[in-house]
């Protein structure tokens, strides 16, 4: 019962330092998006910095966008579950995830086959996906290669299984990077645990994608080798609704 009630604790600040960061992010953003809208309309310099403004009101647009998603996540907004085209969706996010991490970093995103739709909101599953990415390349200073898979799995009754018997999507993000000891490991979804440094990590990227699958009915799990890298797999349930009765989602036995 400690456990559960120092875990809730947690979770209840990380919302209140996430939406506190958010805000004040978004304060600052603001006085820099008008002050490039400005400069965009008096066509102040020649060609070449008009095309560097516009560069620059591409990111703050990016980052007013984010900053959005992290005000919601912290308001604790109920998820809106809709059924989602896995496939599609990792397969829309390579040059997002590409220019997010940098050009050192191979992104592959890889789907062979066509998948049932998964239970998931968009938009929170595209801001799971970009934290294990700046976690994948944390991971690889040097570079390396991370890759985006997606397959079918299922969990049949009477399986050892912290989730419900039934049909899931199993997103995979693996990374060729450092990798995590076993001590590391234990401790990774653990809010604010970070060894990344003061003013580095936050301790909370894998906290946040734990708990959005969680509330989904699904979870993570994580594989890691020291030197050789990182798996983490982002289970969710299959949308039932639109899969038909041959994928409905079982009880517990
Ligand atoms: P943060 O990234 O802010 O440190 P996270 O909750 O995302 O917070 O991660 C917690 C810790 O787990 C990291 O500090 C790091 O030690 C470890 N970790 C997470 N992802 C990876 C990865 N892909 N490779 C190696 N270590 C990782």
């Amino acid at each position: 019962v400690l456990e559960v009630l120092r875990q809730s604790q947690k979770m209840e600040a990380m919302g209140q330092l996430t939406g506190g960061v958010a805000h004040d992010f978004n304060n600052l953003l603001t006085p820099i998006v008008g002050s490039l809208d400005l400069l965009q309309r008096k066509g102040l310099g020649g060609e070449r910095e008009q095309r560097l403004i516009a560069g620059a009101v591409q990111s703050a647009d990016r980052a007013r966008t984010l900053v959005q998603r992290l005000l919601a996540f912290a308001r604790r907004q109920p998820l809106q579950p809709i059924p989602i085209d896995v496939p599609e969706l990792i397969s829309g996010m390579g040059e997002l995830v590409s220019s997010t991490i940098g050009p050192q970093i191979r992104v592959v995103v890889e789907v062979r086959d066509e998948l049932p739709p998964a239970l998931a909101d968009p938009n929170q599953l595209e801001m799971a996906i970009l934290n294990l990415a700046v976690n994948a390349r944390d991971a690889m200073p040097d570079g390396g290669t991370l890759r985006i898979t997606a397959r079918r799995e299922s969990i049949r009754s009477g399986h050892r299984s912290k989730l419900r018997t039934g049909h899931y999507i199993c997103l995979s993000v693996a990374d060729t990077g450092v990798g995590m000891d076993a001590a590391t490991l234990a401790r990774a979804v653990e809010p604010f645990f970070s060894t990344k440094g003061i003013g580095k990590g936050t301790g909370l990227g894998l906290s946040m994608v734990h708990g959005l699958a969680s509330q989904l009915g699904g979870t993570i799990t994580i594989q890691s080798q020291l030197g050789l890298g990182t798996t983490v797999e982002l289970w969710l349930p299959q949308s039932s609704a639109i899969a038909g009765e041959e994928t409905q989602l079982g009880d517990e036995p």
